[in-house]
């Protein structure tokens, strides 16, 4: 156990007044936190100084790592000439007009407008109500659920923190809301038939969609959201074809496709977004995390012309599109943003993930695939996962009661590295943007380290 923290100390202080996100309240009261005081590229040190590779850019965000001059100065400078102001009732400023310029001619696929806010969570709640809003205004107003899926991770505002579908942000607060659906889960290793090829799970899961919307009945189905690659639910690679035969489905019955790009947009899978690498065509997209680097907290909205329309002429007939934070494109983080868009054309962050991501997931593969700890390690681009298993042959979960991922935390910090702990005893692996291959190999080989020290303290 954790010797009990100094009087005063910032460990008891922190004990004492903060209420962690994500946080086991009980145990963080006797094991205290760990406390973070710099960061430098893709490294973090504690305040005794320790140093740590951050291997999932703090929460799959810090794109840019954990020092940069350019964005500092963007930021300085913007705070110099104008700190605030704001989008509501016609009132611009110039940030808020180049970065919705740049995210609108950065798009996947065509899109007529972006919106601002503050995080995923909001962006995603945003887009549920310009969906609500949209279809009110084209007279469906029957036509209001929204499908997510198993293992989504949207967030954890009201509405987001339905669409999610993990236990845990359901359990205790009375979620989900009316109106949110649950489709199965697309992680071909998990949750296919024995024997079942990667385009017959693709398949099945477009027709389990399908029976879904005919049994809820289509005309009361507006909208699906997706992670093109799920991210915080275990880093989920959906089977090969499966956006082609669910965007078919979705087609047929008039159903609107929110693509969330909160972890995989701005080149983390190897193209700017996510949609790209995995066929996706959304009528609406999410952004956030790494749009601005993280260095200061920005959500975008995107939404195609259509969806735009039934806005405007709904807004037209209320006298407002009564939506929209104070911080909608606070200027601030959106000279932040640019600057981080510009960064990423300049270093050619594509080039450097298709360089970068090819090495680190052959590096994840050679090292661990064969380690009989390890049940899958999966990922493409510069996202990957490891899921332990008990028994590699039978794909046997760990008995949750031996808690192996979060010991393999624990002995990352020990071996000098911050892992992240996913659903079903599986560790992240989405470190800054810019690490280097050098760092990839320090990366893996500490993490070697770790799974070795697992592999004695669960014999
Ligand atoms: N969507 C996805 C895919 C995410 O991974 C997250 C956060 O990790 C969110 C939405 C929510 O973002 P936030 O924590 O900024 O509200």
């Amino acid at each position: 156990m954790t010797p009990p923290a100094a009087p005063n100390s910032a460990a008891a202080r922190d004990i004492a007044y903060a209420l962690h996100p994500y946080t086991d309240q009980k145990a963080h009261a006797e094991n205290g936190p760990l406390i973070m005081t710099r960061g430098k590229g893709v490294r973090v040190f504690d305040d005794s100084g320790r140093e740590y590779i951050e291997t999932v850019a703090g929460l799959w965000c810090a794109a840019l790592g954990f020092d940069n001059e350019r964005l500092v100065a963007a930021a300085t400078e913007q705070m110099r000439k104008l700190p605030f102001y704001h989008g509501f009732t016609s009132r611009s400023h110039e940030p808020l007009i180049e970065l919705s310029e740049m995210l609108v001619q950065r798009a996947p696929v065509p899109m007529s407008k972006a919106f601002f806010a503050n995080s995923g969570s909001e962006a995603n709640d945003s887009a549920i109500k310009m969906i609500w809003y949209y279809n009110n205004a084209i007279g469906r107003p029957q036509k209001k659920k929204i499908i997510s899926r198993m293992k989504a991770y949207h967030g954890v505002t009201l509405a987001s923190a339905s669409l999610t579908g993990l236990p845990a942000n359901h359990k205790l607060f009375d979620l989900p809301i009316a109106g949110i659906l649950h489709t199965a889960c697309p992680h071909h290793y998990r949750f296919a038939h024995e024997g079942e090829s990667e385009e017959d799970f693709a398949t099945r899961l477009a027709t389990e969609l399908e029976t879904l919307i005919l049994a809820e009945g289509p005309d009361t189905v507006a909208a699906m959201f997706a992670e093109p690659i799920m991210g915080a639910g275990g880093v989920l690679l959906p089977p090969r074809g499966y956006f082609p035969k669910i965007q078919a489905v979705l087609k047929k019955y008039d159903v609107l496709l929110v693509a969330d790009e909160v972890i995989c947009g701005f080149g983390r899978t190897g193209n700017y977004w996510g949609s790209q690498t995995l066929d996706v065509q959304p009528d609406i997209l999410t952004c956030a995390k790494a749009l601005s680097a993280s260095f200061l907290p920005i959500s975008g909205v995107l939404v195609n012309e259509k969806v735009f329309q039934g806005i405007s002429e709904g807004s037209a007939t209320v006298g407002t599109w009564g939506h929209g934070f104070t911080y909608s494109g606070h200027p601030v983080p959106a000279a932040v943003a640019i600057e981080t868009l510009k960064i990423y054309d300049e270093i050619d962050i594509l080039g450097h993930v298709r360089r970068v991501g090819p090495h680190m997931q052959k590096a994840l593969r050679d090292a661990f695939a064969d380690h009989p700890l390890v049940g899958e390690v999966r990922g493409t681009g510069m996202i990957a996962a490891i899921e332990l298993s008990a028994d590699k042959a039978k794909k046997t979960p760990f008995d949750p009661a031996k808690k192996a991922a979060a010991r393999l935390v624990k002995l990352g910090e020990e071996n000098g590295l911050i892992l992240r702990m996913l659903p079903g005893d599986a560790i992240a692996f989405s470190p800054p943007l810019i690490m280097e291959e050098g760092e990839v190999d320090d990366m893996v080989a500490r993490f070697g380290k770790a799974l070795d020290a697992l592999s004695v303290q669960l014999r």
